[in-house]
């Protein structure tokens, strides 16, 4: 805990000094442009990796980066979606997987989850994209296999979005666009669906966000 200590001490005394504005205007309220969703693990830092500071995106992280289909859970997913939407207005929803998830581990070996029974039916709402991977990847293996999932994963996610009334509303008037994308750890890259072709790729500049059309979309399986 120390180290958290510190770090609280630092930022009161260094950060919080050298952004007086910045905080100063978020006292007066939020105006997000993005909800972003990910997986709660420690190595994936949304702010981070987009190098986005306090107020510019509003944050979802659970295990799995997953989005219960409306009406299936009365957890905060759909509370935090309903408020980003249709209260502050966000005009971009991204779901964010990420490389080597435990999550998705766990969803390709349910059996291996039998000591973690909320983690188990926490992972029900991944079924879509558990069966996806059975029937679509059977030839993947290894780790292969687990990067194919937490992309199917992300896509699958998308779908159960789209469910929420908010979400289909806002993209019906063309007022919300959705991405998909992926994080890998082990590079620090951050990978995109582009429906175009049905592959997640790298975003760079010369590739800008690629937003997903209003229809489902599928990946084109490997
Ligand atoms: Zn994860």
């Amino acid at each position: 805990m120390q180290k958290l200590v510190d770090g609280l001490h630092k930022f009161q005394t260094e950060v919080c000094r050298s952004h007086q504005d910045l905080f100063r205007n978020l006292a007066k309220g939020q105006r997000p442009e993005a909800l972003f969703i990910t997986c709660s693990d420690s190595r994936i830092n949304p702010n981070l990796i987009t190098q986005t500071q306090p107020g510019d995106i509003f944050i979802v992280r659970n295990v799995g980066n997953i989005v219960p289909p409306y009406g299936a859970s009365n957890g905060s997913e759909s509370a935090a979606i309903e408020f980003a939407v249709a209260h502050l207005n966000v005009k971009n929803i991204i779901v964010c997987g990420h490389t080597l998830c435990g999550a998705m581990r766990g969803l390709l070996d349910p059996a291996g989850l039998d000591a973690l029974p909320s983690v188990k039916s926490w992972l029900q709402h991944a079924e879509l994209t558990r069966r996806l991977v059975e029937e679509n990847y059977p030839h993947i293996e290894g780790v292969d296999r687990l990067t194919i999932t937490v992309e199917e994963n992300v896509l699958a996610q998308i779908e159960n979005l789209r469910t929420h009334p908010t979400v289909r509303a806002r993209l019906a008037r063309g007022e919300l666009s959705l991405y998909a994308w992926v994080f890998k750890i082990e590079t620090g890259q951050v990978f995109q669906f582009e429906h175009t072709n049905g592959q997640f790729a790298p975003i760079d500049e010369t590739a800008p966000p690629s937003a997903l059309p209003e229809t489902t979309v599928f990946r084109r399986a490997i």
